[in-house]
């Protein structure tokens, strides 16, 4: 092999830093790359000299090898040219980044599973209680209809991926050892995507807003979760796709609370109706109810309507609704009502009001 000037091939001196080496690199190996000079030997050659010369002006070690010998072993770069068939050095890719896929028309080809979506449903009290079908707008990452998820253009096909030709794998000799890695322009697909299809630009997804029906089965409440299975975002290239997350918000009831699976109703009664016993009405979550109060009702009491609070998420049966019976002081009374009210208490015994006779005799005790 003829001896080469791998300083005069990246046209850089021959104290240039690495910096340097590396920004004459990148430009004459753009310029001279085989997917810009199709079909042309010299070019291609011009770039296997450019990537050997990087290869070992690139490296503190074989520079000053090569600074004191004029030339480094034979074994030594040997290997270094076995990058495929464009002779692509192995970090090609990692030098060029993503501008290597735009510039010359390859895109990546990674199996990828698609993202996880989470969607916030707010739904009624009564919904959560006995469950319902809902219909959400999902803005997503669907399969492109026009390429199939291909990504290449309808009417074309992935190519053979030039780095690897295929292989998925790219080679390279390191002193005795042969190194494998995965070819990262393709990486590891071994095909690449030259002519990209307009509607997704070879990503093989469009961003679409799809519509899903959601089963909300009875029981649910705030803060639970439920799974979609693959309605997430579709996968890259064949990926598998992601999972829907639906996450339950119940809006508040005007006239219930939940515990658990039991219904809290606060209901207000008259003095009289307390005193006295009454027939009331309440409300349940499947329309009113008629309760009987006994006489003497306390406010605060608690009544309990058996089967009438929200079905077990799991099926093990039903809460029961909880009446809590708010005694109502009157306000605005009439003359009328005063008067009668007076003679009431005037009419009061002890005996009528047990609780309160108890606790006056409490504080008798205790200050005499
Ligand atoms: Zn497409
Ligand atoms: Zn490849």
């Amino acid at each position: 092999m003829a001896k080469k000037d791998y300083y005069e091939i990246l046209g850089v001196s021959r104290n240039a830093s690495e910096e340097e080496i590396k920004k004459a690199y990148r430009r004459l190996a753009m310029q001279y790359h085989p997917d810009r000079n199709p079909g042309d030997k010299e070019a291609e050659e011009k770039f296997k000299e450019i990537n050997e010369a990087y290869e070992v002006l690139r490296d503190p070690e074989k520079r000053a090898a090569y600074d004191r010998f004029g030339s480094i072993g034979e074994g030594a770069y040997e290997g270094f040219r076995d990058f495929g068939d464009f002779g692509f050095t192995a970090d090609f890719q990692d030098l060029f980044g993503d501008l290597f896929g735009e510039f010359f028309g390859t895109s990546r080809r990674r199996r990828q599973r698609g993202a996880d979506l989470k969607y916030d449903l707010e739904i009624s009290f009564e919904e959560a209680a006995f469950g319902t079908e809902k219909e959400i707008k999902i803005p997503k990452m669907e399969r492109c209809g026009r390429c199939r998820g291909s990504g290449a253009r309808p009417g074309t096909a992935p190519t053979i991926c030039p780095t690897c030709g295929g292989r998925g794998q790219v080679r390279y000799q390191q002193g005795f050892f042969s190194i494998s890695r995965t070819c990262s322009t393709c990486n590891g697909e071994g095909k690449v995507i030259r002519d990209p299809c307009p509607s997704c630009s070879g990503t093989g997804r469009v961003r679409t807003v799809k519509t899903i029906k959601v089963r909300i089965p009875a029981g649910v409440d705030t803060g639970t979760r439920l799974k979609i299975s693959g309605e997430g975002e579709s996968g890259i290239h064949g990926g598998p796709p992601g999972d829907l997350y639906v996450d339950i918000i119940v809006r508040p009831h005007p006239l219930f609370k939940r515990e658990d699976n039991n219904i809290i109703c606060e209901v207000p009664i008259t003095f009289p109706q307390a005193a006295l016993g009454a027939e009331i009405e309440v409300p349940t979550l499947e329309g009113k109810v008629k309760m009987k109060i006994p006489p003497g009702t306390q406010s605060g009491s608690v009544f309990r309507l058996k089967g009438k609070g929200i079905p077990d998420i799991h099926g093990y049966g039903r809460g029961d609704e909880h009446v809590i019976i708010k005694v109502v002081t009157p306000t605005r009374l009439t003359e009328r009502q005063k008067e009668l009210l007076r003679e009431f208490d005037a009419l009061s015994q002890e005996e009528s009001n047990p609780t309160i006779k108890g606790f006056f005799e409490k504080i008798k005790d205790l200050f005499g």
